[in-house]
């Protein structure tokens, strides 16, 4: 993405002076564009890339990183969804449609996860029942590459699994695919942005523009630098998931929701490489899984109350996850987790119903038919998996507003990356760089891999250019050359959403040996103050405590705080590590860490 690749596609205005009942501070710029999109996530990336490739002028805005909120929190699994099945089979019939064109479009951010279901004698349902719901799901396997089940004997369960209780009666097989969910929102924003989008990260709506009772567009405010600008739109798409009803409630309307909370245990490496079921004590179905380099364990789903931007793991969550668990690996505990995930879902509302069992289906909102507020629209619900087909329904209906014709090609128009198959032992060879960093480096970028390599260094400065991309995080594993494509052809804005954005940090030592050399190299590419890449440094290390502090026990806090002493202390960032949080060395509200 360049920096600022907005402008392509929109207008600026001499400064002007927002005035009236808005807050009395200079709007510095007003852009002028089709569609603003309100929100990074999945769905807000699915529909601005859906737009551009239909020639809409499109602005996106996300308050934070891209994919950092609900999107990056989920279980990242592109899925029917079982559980769905009985009650909700539509959505498992788009799910698993969405997820074959997924792996169409982005085959190189996708990965297999085959899974374990362990039946036991004193389970509610016997295996013959499961089998029954097995079969059923099996019709839909073919949508999404996915192979139909098989029963296991006790026997071939524990010799495939020896993790596994020997308490189980017998097992089942079933095919699922994960997805890097983080990397597919910034797939999706980053080929809105190459076909003319202004994609533009830590820029928060704050305020809507009205004329006439419609919505005009809305003013926004960079959380880094301070500026607000307003941007006007004929259309305002507001994708915030959970947040929605915030961004409603500027033009005055209600959109109801069922927030549901759920967190994940982050393993430090694989407990498994097979997924495994597990059920709760409540009954609820969770699992392990691989993800990426390491296992998760989830998810919980509980209805949410409080604060959307202040959301913590309890231990309580901890708990019950790992007694859950702990009935299909009893070994469970003896794996280390390095940390947590939280998100909520923007389930749609519904009432009288355990949180289970809510429809995971989603809704476009017109809010010009429904509330007689044109110009503004809402999508809500949904899942993952069935994003690109959310997208296109929306930007149909975006379309029909605007009287733009064209069809939608994302089923078809491969992500960036996605175009080809890469030789990546080749690419280990050319760049110098070990077999298992190029595959992660494919895994993240597919056929861009290359360029990723190439154009990083020279970019960069010749003097600061080394012909081998170098190792900055061993857990992931991250080069200097990724991190400087994302800071320059990405539009990374901190070193904190190097987590999501290449998987900084998120590995055993949660960021302690790599982020002072990563927040090095971010420094050198954006041009930060020492200043600025101290605080960009403790930000980044206060963000990976708060998230480990849940699992934290015995041996382990010893551990971190050895880490944290060494790497951050002994550095003299002490102080600013309270910064994360809004201590003395934090910027002051408006301060300007981008100078305008
Ligand atoms: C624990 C958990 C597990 C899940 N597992 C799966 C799964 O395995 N498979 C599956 O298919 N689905 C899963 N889901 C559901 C799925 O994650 C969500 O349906 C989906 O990610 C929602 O995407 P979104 O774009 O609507 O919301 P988000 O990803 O939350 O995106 C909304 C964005 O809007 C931004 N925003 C908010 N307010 C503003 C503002 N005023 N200005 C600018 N930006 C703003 C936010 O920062 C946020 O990034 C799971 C959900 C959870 C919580």
């Amino acid at each position: 993405m360049k920096a600022d690749a907005a402008c392509e596609n929109t207008r600026r205005s001499e400064p002007i002076c927002a005035g009236g009942g808005r807050r009395d501070t200079t709007v510095i710029r007003t852009l002028t564009t089709q569609v603003l999109v309100v929100g990074g996530g999945i769905n807000g990336a699915g529909i601005a890339r859906d737009l551009t490739l239909r020639g809409v002028r499109v602005a996106l805005v996300e308050k934070g990183e891209l994919g950092g909120g609900t999107s990056w929190a989920s279980s990242g699994m592109i899925h029917g969804g079982l559980r769905y099945l009985q009650k909700d089979p539509e959505v498992t019939l788009h799910s698993c449609v969405d997820s074959g064109n997924i792996q169409r479009i982005a085959p190189h951010l996708i990965f297999r996860i085959p899974f374990l279901m362990p039946v036991f004698r004193d389970d509610a349902i016997g295996a013959e029942l499961v089998e029954i719901g097995l079969e059923m799901y099996d019709r839909f396997q073919s949508f999404k590459r996915g192979k139909p089940h098989t029963r296991l004997s006790r026997e071939q369960a524990l010799r495939l699994e020896p993790a596994l209780s020997p308490q189980i009666e017998c097992a089942f097989t079933l095919d699922e695919w994960g997805v890097d969910a983080a990397r597919l929102c910034a797939a999706n924003a980053l080929d809105a942005a190459d076909r003319g989008a202004l994609v533009r990260t830590h820029t928060e709506v704050i305020g809507l523009l009205r004329e006439a009772g419609r919505v005009t567009g809305a003013r926004v405010r960079d959380g880094l630098s301070g500026e607000e600008w307003e941007i006007e739109a004929e259309l305002v798409m507001n994708a915030a998931g959970p947040w929605l009803p915030r961004v409603a409630r500027l033009a005055g309307l209600e959109v109801k929701l069922r927030p549901g909370k759920g967190v994940h245990l982050v393993f430090e490496r694989r407990v498994s490489d097979l997924a495994i079921y597990a059920t709760g004590i409540d009954g609820r179905d969770m699992f392990t899984f691989p993800h990426e380099q390491n296992s998760m364990a989830g998810t919980t789903d509980d209805d949410f109350y409080g604060d959307l931007d202040r959301m913590e793991t309890t231990e309580d969550e901890v708990a019950y996850v790992l007694q859950a668990m702990e009935r299909s690996i009893p070994g469970i505990r003896h794996h280390r987790v390095c940390h947590v995930t939280a998100g909520v879902r923007p389930t749609l509302f519904g009432f009288g119903k355990y949180e289970d069992e809510l429809s995971r289906d989603y809704q476009v909102i017109d809010h010009g038919e429904r509330d007689g507020v044109p110009g503004l629209f809402t999508i809500a619900g949904g899942k993952l998996a069935a994003y690109r087909l959310m997208a296109e329904d929306a930007t149909d209906r975006l379309c029909a507003k605007l009287g733009v014709r064209e069809s939608c090609r994302t089923a078809t128009t491969a992500l960036p990356g996605g175009e080809a198959p890469l030789d990546v032992a080749a690419l280990s060879r050319r760049f110098r760089v070990a077999w298992p960093t190029a595959v992660r480096l494919f895994f993240r970028h597919g056929a861009h891999a290359p360029r990723v390599l190439e154009q990083s260094a020279p970019t960069f400065g010749a003097e600061l250019a080394t012909p081998t991309p170098s190792i900055v995080c061993a857990c992931e594993p991250v080069t200097d050359a990724e991190l400087v494509h994302a800071a320059l052809r990405e539009g990374l804005r901190t070193l904190t959403d190097c987590s999501l954005r290449v998987r900084l940090g998120v590995g055993a030592c949660q960021g302690a040996s790599c982020a002072a050399a990563a927040a090095s190299v971010l420094a050198e590419a954006l041009g930060w103050s020492a200043e600025r890449a101290a605080y960009e440094l403790a930000t980044f290390l206060g963000e990976r405590w708060r998230v480990a502090t849940p699992v934290l026990a015995g041996a382990q806090i010893a551990a971190l705080e050895l880490h944290r002493a060494a790497d951050v202390g002994a550095r003299g960032f002490t102080r600013a590590d309270r910064a994360g949080h809004g201590g003395e060395d934090s910027p002051r509200h408006g301060a300007t860490w981008e100078g305008a």
